[in-house]
């Protein structure tokens, strides 16, 4: 399966997508990842993203494009991907839809995750991040680690993610809604969006992911 997952800042796509790509056995794509360990390991794409990120803003699309072709271009996902936090603005999808179509491909389904907007806040601002496995995501309050700092299940060192403070996530939000919103109606057209409230637990929104996936498969 090819599918998208969008969301604002802090619905859990990234939680999420780490459980969706499992249950699939398709690899999860994040730009937002793929952009990190370049920062971490000092490469000139990171240099080049990282004051976008910092202030909450895109990575210009000549960038980020060309670094998530690269990705689906892997071995890893001739069968299908997960694509985390891709495509972001109408321009982004349209490249990505030109990029399949040129392969005789398509996406299968863009999952919408929904939740409110001050939930978000309350979600980002007390998110930690393991530095080992992005995929280990805490909550100080809402699902907080056995011993403050470090993930329950590798030990890893919990950091909290430098755009993650309230003024960024405010920017990130605004970004969400006008640059991210529009491509929903983008893939609506062409009947491809399934929206699920991304509320409660983590297993039950998962199962919702699955129950949706799937009916919108046989659909
Ligand atoms: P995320 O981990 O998905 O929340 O992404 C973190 C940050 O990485 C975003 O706020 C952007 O600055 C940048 N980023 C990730 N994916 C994209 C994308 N598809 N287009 C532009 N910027 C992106």
């Amino acid at each position: 399966m090819r599918i998208v997952l969008v969301g604002p800042p802090g619905a859990g796509k990234g939680t999420q997508a780490a459980y969706l790509a499992k249950n699939l056995s398709i690899p999860h794509i994040s730009t937002g990842d793929l952009f990190r360990a370049n920062i971490s390991q000092g490469t000139d794409l990171g240099k080049q993203a990282r004051a976008y990120m910092d202030a909450g803003q895109l990575v210009p699309d000549e960038v980020t494009i060309g670094m998530a072709k690269d990705r689906m271009a892997q071995p890893d996902a001739v069968n299908g991907f997960l694509l985390d936090g891709f495509p972001r603005n109408v321009g982004q999808a349209e490249a990505l839809d030109e990029m399949l179509r040129s392969a005789s491909l398509k996406l299968d389904a863009v999952l919408d995750l929904e939740v409110p907007e001050d939930e978000v806040v309350k979600r980002i601002a007390g998110r930690r991040i393991c530095r080992n496995d992005s995929a280990h995501v805490f909550h100080v309050t809402y699902n907080p680690p056995e011993t403050e700092g470090v993930c329950d299940a590798c030990g890893g060192e919990l950091y909290q993610r430098d755009d993650d403070s309230e003024e960024t996530v405010r920017t990130r939000l605004e970004v969400y809604h006008t640059q991210t919103e529009p491509i929903i109606d983008y893939y609506r057209a062409q009947g491809l969006v399934v929206t699920i409230s991304a509320l409660g637990k983590v297993t039950d929104v998962t199962e919702r992911a699955m129950e949706a996936l799937k009916s919108s498969d046989e659909g």
